[in-house]
């Protein structure tokens, strides 16, 4: 029943998907055609692992990979371990890849992959094997100039580590470009870790200038406490906000006076779980209808339905997390003066990153950490305001705005290829 439930609500996440690309393509005048090419990945790859637990016993694992659309260039995404992962999820987070893209102007189309799996629940070693085992299964269709995967929601640096080690040993040479979020020593980027939630702190900036909001003093709630989540908390408890409020998947914790976010990070675990320490704690639905200034939704997706969306507090709702609010929700929060910034936007800044380390593989020359966030910071004001203004002007709300600019560029590249 309840996966029955679980199914409902991602079909309805690829579908309104599907739907919000195709008023963003009638309005820039495309024709049917390229709908037609942009509504499903090009690829999509199902495969089963087979894994030696450490009890002996076998298990299989699936996992999927989808490449949404390679016009512009190698597809790009990362790779979620869940037990909720399924195909349809997976397509929907591609395209959302392609979108981003778009958005902040990477020669890259959108890519995703997953897991059915809980990591919670495995020990290192089965963790390891996994990983590999799925770079082995899904290895033909990837690679630095094919698609470049890279975390998502339970899956990490060494997880990474893992991938790219067991991808040099299948083509024989050491290729730091196959995938992005690697730890330092591997390639990886300075500031590639906290670059989500970077990104979302300049939406979150800028977007509070638009409605008059000082962050200083700003009460901010944010749901999920992992690596979009924690490093939020931790950069708008720096820039001198109140965070009222923090989740996981397990509750959360609220404090209408500030919790005390360097405690909370020093507890969490890998996962990002903290609330479990705690008596007292409230549910995720009351966390997202408390009285506050900036709401953050930084777990999983339809958070924000139209059966809570009358209810939000908050001044602005800024998208950490892939898909959190509805299409219904949407409206009803636009309809409401809510200036909510859409995740193709919000959470750009991670694969602005991770194509930041990409190109650092690619030439083989490094960059500080003030040169990436630096870089990071002109793409995002420069992404808010080019969707803001669009929105302004064409009279259509944020998230419509921001896919109007995400598809563009993948629409003329196609159209250029000639395939449609
Ligand atoms: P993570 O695995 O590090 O953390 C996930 C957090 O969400 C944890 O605190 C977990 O307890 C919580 N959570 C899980 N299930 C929940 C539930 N049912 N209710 C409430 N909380 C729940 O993942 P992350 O990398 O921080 O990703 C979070 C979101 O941000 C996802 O939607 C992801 O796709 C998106 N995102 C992440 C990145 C990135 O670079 N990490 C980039 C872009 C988008």
């Amino acid at each position: 029943m309840a996966e029955k439930k679980q199914q409902a609500e991602q079909l309805d996440v690829l579908a309104s998907t599907q739907s919000v690309i195709k008023i963003a393509l009638d309005k820039l005048g495309y024709p049917e055609e390229m709908y037609e090419l942009m509504k499903e990945p090009i690829r999509m790859l199902t495969v089963r692992i087979p894994i030696r637990m450490d009890n002996g016993s076998t298990r299989i694992f699936t996992g999927f990979r989808a490449q949404h659309n390679d016009s512009v260039g190698p597809t790009k995404g990362g790779v979620r371990f869940h037990p909720n992962v399924t195909e349809k999820e997976v397509k929907a987070l591609s395209i959302w890849m392609s979108l981003k893209a778009g958005i902040v102007d990477l020669p890259y189309g959108g890519g995703k992959g997953g897991i059915i799996c809980d990591p919670r629940e495995m020990s290192f070693r089965e963790l390891e094997r996994v990983s590999r085992g799925y770079v082995r299964a899904i290895s033909q269709i990837v690679g630095p100039t094919k698609d470049i995967p890279a975390p998502d929601v339970f899956t990490n640096s060494q997880i990474m580590a893992w991938m790219l080690d067991e991808y040099s040993r299948i083509r024989e040479f050491d290729s730091p470009g196959f995938i992005t979020g690697k730890p330092l020593v591997l390639g990886g980027s300075h500031g590639r870790e906290s670059a989500t939630a970077k990104g979302v702190t300049i939406c979150i900036r800028e977007a509070a200038k638009k409605k008059g909001i000082d962050i200083e003093g700003a009460r901010v709630v944010i749901q999920g406490f992992g690596n979009a989540g924690s490093f939020l908390a931790k950069f708008m408890h720096d820039a001198g906000a109140i965070v009222i409020g923090i989740s996981d998947a397990y509750g959360g914790l609220h404090d209408p006076e500030g919790l005390d976010i360097d405690y909370l990070l020093d507890r969490r675990d890998s996962f990002g779980t903290v609330t479990k320490l705690f008596r007292e704690t409230i549910s995720n639905e009351e966390l997202l209808e408390l009285d506050c200034d900036i709401l953050v939704p930084a777990a999983i997706e339809n958070q924000i339905t139209e059966k809570n969306a009358y209810s939000i507090k908050a001044s602005i709702v800024v998208e950490a997390a892939n898909g959190p609010t509805t299409m219904e929700a949407t409206k009803i929060l636009t309809d409401r003066e809510i200036l909510l910034v859409p995740d193709v936007l919000a959470s750009a800044g991670g694969v602005t990153v991770s194509y930041f380390e990409w190109v650092q593989n690619n030439q083989g020359y490094y960059w500080t950490e003030e040169e990436v966030e630096g870089k990071l910071e002109s793409v995002m004001v420069g992404s808010f305001d080019n969707i803001y203004n669009l929105a302004k002007t064409r009279k259509v709300d944020m998230r419509l705005a921001a896919y109007m600019i995400g598809v563009r560029k993948m629409a003329e590249a196609s159209r250029f290829r000639g395939w449609v």
